[in-house]
């Protein structure tokens, strides 16, 4: 698949549903690491089409702690405030971008 053609899919996918990267590696067959890649692309090209790209962000499953100002994707490693790395993966979403318009 090419570069294009995976990230367009990467859209398909969040317009349909909010998922995370493992739920996205999973469909796509690529590495976490990658999908983190490409939706750094996508992000930047859904601000650039008028597009919502919507973060739901990463969150501490043992003391509640939300991610909200972090800039990055990807999963943070440990929490600040009980310093442990149980914590919920950011999940993402596309609105207002019409299906393969991009
Ligand atoms: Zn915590």
């Amino acid at each position: 698949m090419s570069t294009q053609t995976l990230r367009r899919r990467i859209v398909s996918l969040l317009i349909a549903q909010e998922m995370d990267a493992r739920e996205l590696s999973r469909e796509l067959g690529l590495k976490e690491k990658e999908v983190y890649a490409h939706l750094a692309h996508v992000q930047r090209s859904m601000a650039a089409a008028g597009a919502t790209f919507s973060v739901t962000p990463s969150r501490c499953l043992l003391c509640g702690y939300l991610f909200e100002h972090r800039r990055r994707l990807t999963r943070p490693g440990r929490c600040p405030q009980c310093r442990r790395s149980k914590l919920q993966s950011p999940s993402f979403r596309v609105r207002g971008a019409a299906d393969g318009s991009f």
